[in-house]
């Protein structure tokens, strides 16, 4: 990875650490979902409000490490207007990319933007499931799940 493409990384992750987006309850949710890594002590609650297969609003609340508060608050920005569909193609690169099974992240700057940042995580075995975390709950909620998350099954 060139030093450029790990400052945007190191940049996105102080920013949305610093000033999470989306950082709220959400009272009219449809869906509401726990999720926890152990290992670091993430622990946030996802919440989506889905409507006619469109996801109209997300949000989440909850505590963790640096890049686990920055993975949810940069997905919460890129989900929020996205259909079902789209949120589940976000989640397959973004979790691919952590596992470092993409070869050239910085090449899909165009159509993944933000989450690409992301792609530094993958040197950082111990870090990739704070960054999934969130992402691994939201899929749940999204496919119906009532059960709290915890990355010791899902990865
Ligand atoms: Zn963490």
């Amino acid at each position: 990875m060139d030093s450029e493409f790990r400052e945007l990384y190191q940049e996105i992750i102080m920013d949305h650490n610093r000033k999470p987006r989306n950082f709220r309850k959400m009272e009219d949710a449809t869906h509401r979902l726990d999720g926890m890594n152990p290992l670091c002590g993430d622990q946030y609650t996802i919440y989506l409000k889905v409507k006619d297969d469109i996801i109209e609003d997300v949000s989440f609340e909850g505590s963790g490490c640096a890049i686990s508060k920055a993975s949810a608050s940069v997905m919460t920005n890129v989900l929020k207007g996205k259909t079902v569909q789209e949120a589940e193609k976000y989640f397959n690169f973004f979790h691919k990319m952590v596992t470092g099974e993409i070869d050239h992240p910085e090449e899909y700057l165009d159509t993944m933007g933000k989450l690409v940042a992301f792609a530094g995580v993958a040197e950082f075995p111990v870090r990739v499931k704070c960054a999934t975390l969130p992402w691994h709950t939201m899929h749940n909620s999204l496919h119906g799940s009532q059960d709290k998350v915890t990355t010791e099954e899902n990865n």
